[in-house]
C-alpha cells in the first residue's frame, strides 16, 4: 500500500540564521529531537539533555536477536502529517510501509471484527437498536464539529448519541481502557479527535511502520543534531532550572557546574519542574502550572510467541478477569525482517503510577497476563511462548477533565526564555509522535522568530 507524500507537512523547514543563540532541550524523546534537529539546522547552538541512557522517550526500543523492538508498541497513521513530513525532511519516507489493518473487540470470551457496518450489526451483545446507534454515533462523529465538545464529557456526550446501554456495553470500556477509573471525567474532544484520527475521514483502517523500527528515526535525527553541530548529552538527568542574578538561564545536571543558556525548551513530562523551579528565582514562574494535571501511567508486556492469534492490529479485551485491556498483534503489520521472524503481541494495562498494579514485580505481571491470554486462547501452550519482557512508563496520556483545553500549560512558560513542549499541551491531538511533532514545530518557529 502507498501513501502519497503530498498531504505531508513539509514546510517545516526553518530558514538558516545568523545566531550566537545558546539553547537547552530537556529531554531526548521524539519531541526534544525533533525541536533540536530544527533548530540546529537552523544555525542555532544546541544541547539536549536526556536524563536516561537512551534516545527516543515513549517511542525507545530494545535489542532483541538480531533486530531492534519497540517496548511500546507504536505505528504511525496515514493523517499523522508533522511526522510524516520530518521522515520525509531526513530521507526515511521511502522506508515506510503501510498496511491495511483492523480492529477486534473481545466480548467475554468472543471475538468480534468492528470494522465496517455489517460487522457492527453482527455485534449481539448489543440490542439491533443499539447497534443503529451505536453506527449513527460514529457516523455523526465523522462529520459533526468539535466545537463545544471540550466542556462536555465523553460519557454524556456518547450516551446522548447511543443511548445509556449501548455506552455502557460498548464504549465504556474503551475509555477505561486507557484512562482507567477516571474516565467519566475525559472530555468528548479527547475521543472525537481520536476516532477522526483513526478513522481518517472514513477510509478503511491503514497503519505504518517503518523498516528498522523506530530506533531507525531516532537514530537519524541524532545523527543529523550532530552533524548540525548540536550535543546531545545521555543520563543528564536536568535537576533545577534557574536564573543567575543578571536573569540568565541556567540548567543544572547533579555534580556539573550549571550551565547558561539564553532559552531552553522542556519536552520531559512537566511534573519535574515544579521540584527543578522550587527554591530558584523561577518558582514563581512554575507556579503557572495547573498541579492538578496528573497523567496516567501504563504496565505493558511484549510476548514473542511461536503462532498469532488474530487478524486484527488491536483487540480491545473487556472482560474484568483479563488483566490487561487490550492486545496489539504487532506481526499484522510488521514485516517479518522487523520481528526476527517471531510473533510479536504486546499485553497493556494503563494505570497509574500510584496503583498497586504499576508496582508488581515484572514475574507477576507475565504470569497474570500469561493466564489471562490462556483463558482468551485455550489452546495456547507454554512452548508457544518463545520470551516476554515488561515494560511500564509513568507519565504517557494526560488524565483529561472538562475545560482542559484553557487549562493546558502555555508553550511560552517565560516568554524569551523558557519554553514547554510537553504531551500535557498536544491536546486535543492525539498523543503521539505526530502529535509531538506538530506542537514542537510551534514552539521552534516562535523560538526562531524571535531570534
Ligand atoms: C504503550 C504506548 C503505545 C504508544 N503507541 C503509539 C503509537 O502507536 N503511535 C504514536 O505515534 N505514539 C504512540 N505512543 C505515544 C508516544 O510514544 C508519545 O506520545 C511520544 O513518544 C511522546 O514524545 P515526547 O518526546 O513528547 O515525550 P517522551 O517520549 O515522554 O520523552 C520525554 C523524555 O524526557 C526525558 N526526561 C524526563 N525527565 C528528564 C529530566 N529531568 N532531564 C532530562 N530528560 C528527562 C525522558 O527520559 C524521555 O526520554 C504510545 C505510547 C505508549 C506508552
Amino acid at each position: 500500500m502507498t501513501i502519497s507524500a503530498k498531504d505531508t507537512d513539509v514546510t517545516t523547514k526553518p530558514k538558516a540564521i545568523n545566531t550566537s543563540c545558546n539553547i537547552a532541550v530537556v529531554g531526548g524523546g521524539i519531541g526534544g529531537l525533533v525541536a533540536a534537529y530544527w533548530l540546529a539546522k537552523a544555525g542555532v547552538r544546541v544541547t539536549v539533555y536526556e536524563a536516561s541512557d537512551q534516545l527516543g522517550g515513549l517511542g525507545t526500543f530494545f535489542q532483541y536477536r538480531n533486530v531492534s523492538l519497540e517496548r511500546f508498541y507504536h505505528c504511525m497513521l496515514p493523517s499523522d502529517r508533522h511526522l510524516l513530513g520530518v521522515l520525509r525532511e531526513i530521507g526515511l519516507e521511502d522506508h515506510i510501509y503501510w498496511k491495511e489493518t483492523s480492529f477486534g473487540f473481545m466480548h467475554y470470551g468472543r471475538l468480534y471484527g468492528l470494522n465496517t457496518p455489517l460487522e457492527l450489526l453482527q455485534f449481539s451483545p448489543l440490542s439491533w437498536v443499539d447497534r443503529i446507534r451505536v453506527g449513527l454515533t460514529g457516523l455523526w462523529g465523522s462529520i459533526c464539529s468539535s466545537k463545544g465538545l471540550d466542556d462536555v464529557t465523553c460519557v454524556e456526550w456518547l450516551s446522548r448519541l447511543s443511548g445509556r446501554r449501548a455506552f455502557e456495553i460498548f464504549w465504556k470500556p474503551m475509555l477505561q481502557a486507557k484512562f482507567g477509573d477516571r474516565y467519566h471525567k475525559v472530555p468528548a474532544l479527547w475521543f472525537w479527535t481520536r476516532f477522526n484520527r483513526e478513522k481518517g475521514a472514513g477510509k478503511s483502517e491503514c497503519k505504518g511502520y517503518i523498516q528498522g523500527g523506530y530506533r531507525r528515526i531516532i537514530e537519524t535525527l541524532a545523527k543529523s543534531i550532530e552533524a548540525h553541530g548540536g550535543t546531545i548529552r545521555l543520563q543528564a538527568p536536568v535537576e533545577k532550572l534557574d536564573l543567575t542574578e543578571d536573569g540568565q538561564l541556567t540548567i543544572h545536571v547533579a555534580q556539573d557546574t550549571p550551565q547558561v543558556f539564553d532559552r531552553a525548551v522542556v519536552t520531559a513530562p512537566i511534573f519535574f519542574l515544579h521540584k527543578a523551579m522550587a527554591n530558584s528565582r523561577l518558582a514563581s514562574v512554575a507556579e503557572q502550572i495547573d498541579t492538578e494535571i496528573d497523567m496516567q501511567g501504563v504496565v505493558n508486556a511484549v510476548f514473542m510467541l511461536r503462532r498469532g492469534f488474530t487478524k486484527h492490529y488491536w483487540v480491545a479485551t473487556i472482560d474484568e478477569e483479563i488483566p490487561f485491556q487490550g492486545i496489539v498483534e504487532s506481526t499484522t503489520l510488521l514485516e517479518k525482517t522487523d520481528t526476527a521472524g517471531v510473533h510479536l503481541i504486546y499485553l497493556m494495562n494503563y494505570v497509574h503510577r500510584t496503583d498497586p498494579r504499576f508496582h508488581q514485580s515484572d514475574a507477576e505481571i507475565l504470569e497474570a497476563y500469561t493466564t489471562g491470554l490462556k483463558r482468551l486462547f485455550p489452546d495456547l501452550q507454554n512452548e508457544d511462548i518463545i520470551d516476554r519482557f515488561v515494560f511500564r512508563a509513568p507519565f504517557v496520556e494526560p488524565l483529561y477533565t472538562t475545560g482542559y483545553q484553557q487549562r493546558k500549560p502555555s508553550t511560552a512558560l517565560l516568554p524569551g526564555k523558557l519554553y514547554l513542549a510537553t504531551t500535557t499541551q498536544v491536546y486535543p491531538e492525539v498523543t503521539s509522535w505526530n502529535g509531538a511533532v506538530g506542537l514542537v514545530r510551534e514552539v521552534v518557529d516562535e523560538l526562531l522568530g524571535e531570534i
